[in-house]
């Protein structure tokens, strides 16, 4: 579904030249929940974002379904984006003064859905996560771990194929980083949809089925998960 071929990715940091990612060859398929870790520093989130067509790589390629990113507007890249991945972010990144069902709604929303339709796909969503009585709350009354939740519900609004997540328990306590995690496993299906996970919290790697290594912008390790039991 998601490939890398020898993808690289150089940043320019004032007469620097950082060389983030050096040649990384990774694919990801339906059904399958891969944990990303290295250390800071190492390119984890730089992969996130040629993975989900949020940048492109300096040279070599990436393939979301068959379509070579590099290739693609802007604007072709921004439409995948709303309406085949799923985004996760660290800092939840909620809109305070929306409601959580309005939260999850907004890329409805703004892709001109009618808003009841709209509400009524987020309170779908919202089910999911076990949060559908929280709907008509604001972010201010909900914990971490529920904002979280939110902040999935959304990235499933879309039902997208891929859902990606850059540190999605960073701010979260042992708890709720664990609850965070079973939601995730709960979302790849064989054939159709992969989660990928970048992380430096060693709990996630126990989620996934999959466990990449990446040091220095290079893959270091990738070898399947085996889950006890
Ligand atoms: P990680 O997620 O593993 O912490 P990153 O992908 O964020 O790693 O960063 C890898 C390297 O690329 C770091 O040296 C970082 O400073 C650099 N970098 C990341 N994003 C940018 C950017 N937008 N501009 C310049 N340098 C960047
Ligand atoms: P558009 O170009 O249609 O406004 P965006 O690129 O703003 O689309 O957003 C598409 C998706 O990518 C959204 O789900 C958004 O959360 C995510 N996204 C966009 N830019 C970033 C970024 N710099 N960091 C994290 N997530 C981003």
């Amino acid at each position: 579904m998601i490939e890398l071929i020898d993808a690289t990715k150089t940043y320019e940091q004032g007469r620097r030249v950082v060389n983030a990612v050096r040649g990384v060859t990774l694919g990801v398929t339906g059904g399958e929940f891969v944990t990303i870790m290295g250390p800071s520093g190492s390119g984890k989130s730089t992969l996130m974002h040629l993975m989900g067509a949020l940048d492109t790589p300096t040279t070599g390629r990436a393939v979301f379904q068959g379509q070579d990113l590099q290739t693609m507007t802007d604007t072709q890249r921004s439409l995948l984006r709303r309406t085949r991945i799923g985004f996760v972010f660290q800092a939840f990144n909620l809109l305070p003064t929306l409601t959580a069902a309005e939260n999850v709604a907004l890329p409805l929303l703004l892709g001109g859905t009618p808003r009841k339709d709209a509400i009524n796909r987020a309170c779908g969503c919202l089910e999911r996560v076990g949060l559908v009585h929280r709907a008509e709350h604001f972010p201010e009354e909900m914990s971490g771990g529920e904002m979280q939740r939110v902040a999935v519900a959304r990235a499933l609004i879309a039902d997208p194929d891929a859902v990606l997540c850059d540190e999605p328990t960073g701010n979260l306590d042992t708890a709720n980083s664990r609850e965070i995690l079973t939601l995730l496993a709960g979302l790849p299906e064989p054939g159709r949809r992969a989660v990928v996970v970048v992380t430096h919290d060693p709990t996630a790697a126990g989620y996934g089925t999959r466990l990449v290594k990446i040091r220095d912008g290079l893959v270091e390790a990738d070898e399947p998960v085996r889950r006890a039991g």
